[in-house]
């Protein structure tokens, strides 16, 4: 029996050691994507909730290693911001959107995300005003999407950084409200122009009444602070017909449109289905 626990103690080193020499890996490989042309981007539509109309698209950064395929973005976002690559990688985004939204032939809006590190970047106003200049995006179409968390980090330098932000034109959006670190002191302290409902309330609002009731709650906050809600995940008819009827304003999921690569009309490719 103990010979097998001592086996069974190298296997799980033996892995733990892969498991680190793969993120090693992983981390180096992610310095020279941007370099080395590896990302692209997908875009998200979003809609009106009533009229099916679309009011803009989520950009959401994609990697392909020309070895593992496809990086999901859940395996190297995390990463890319402890090594620090996210800064290069964010600045890439945020200039290969605005440039690509630029040559549309419609005005649409496009929401970037921003993660904690860019947040916590002194520069980063300077940086997205930079941006807007070089690629003649107004302003207007740009919103950036941050979650609780990554505001929290640090308050005070966040809250200079939205108001240099906004200063701009540019508008700011709460990801994954109602997950996480949750407070209303957010909202209260917080120039947020949208509150983008996260997608587990989408999963549970057709079986669960808490869930229903709370988002009741959340679009009479919106409401009343006038912001307007996004409801993301939106994968059924079913739910989408919840969102008319308690009065969200705007929504985003598989099925209203998958992500994916866009043309110069603002379609996305394959076809977006009608709402
Ligand atoms: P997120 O910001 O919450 O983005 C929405 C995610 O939900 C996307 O996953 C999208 O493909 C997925 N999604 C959209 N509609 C549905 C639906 O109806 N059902 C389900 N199950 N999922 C849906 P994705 O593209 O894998 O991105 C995952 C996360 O990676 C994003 O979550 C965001 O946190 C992060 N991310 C993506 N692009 C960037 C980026 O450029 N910069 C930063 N910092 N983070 C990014
Ligand atoms: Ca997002
Ligand atoms: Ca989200
Ligand atoms: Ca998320």
């Amino acid at each position: 029996a103990k010979a097998a626990l001592r086996e069974r103690i190298c296997f799980y080193e033996a892995e733990m050691d892969e498991a680190a020499r793969s993120r090693r890996a992983l981390a180096a490989a992610l310095w020279e994507a941007v370099e080395r042309e590896q990302f692209h981007l997908d875009f998200q539509v979003q809609r009106n909730v009533s009229s099916g109309e679309v009011t803009g698209f989520e950009v959401l950064l994609r990697w392909r290693h020309p070895d593992w395929g496809l990086v999901p973005p859940m395996r190297f976002i995390p990463l890319a911001e402890e090594c620090g690559a996210i800064v290069p990688i964010g600045e890439w985004v945020l200039r290969a959107a605005c440039r690509e939204a630029a040559s549309w032939t419609r005005p649409y809006k496009i929401a970037v995300n921003l993660s904690a590190v860019q947040l916590g970047d002194e520069h980063l106003a300077a940086h997205v005003g930079a941006i807007l200049a070089e690629t003649g995006l107004d302003p207007r179409r740009l919103e950036l999407e941050m979650t609780e968390t990554a505001i929290v980090t640090d308050k005070v330098r966040s809250l200079r950084t939205l108001r240099q932000i906004k200063a701009l034109g540019v508008s700011i959006a709460i990801d994954d409200f109602g997950v996480g670190y949750s407070s209303l002191d957010t909202l209260r302290t917080f120039p947020f122009d949208k509150i983008k409902l996260d997608r587990s309330f989408m999963t549970e609002v057709e079986h669960t009444p808490e869930s229903k009731a709370i988002l009741r709650a959340i679009l009479a906050l919106g409401r009343s602070l006038n912001i307007p809600v996004l409801a993301e995940g939106v994968e059924t008819r079913v739910q989408l017909d919840i969102l008319d009827v308690e009065g969200c304003t705007e929504a985003q999921g598989y099925f209203l449109g998958r992500p994916g690569p866009i043309t110069a009309d603002g379609a996305v490719r394959p076809a977006v289905p009608s709402a």
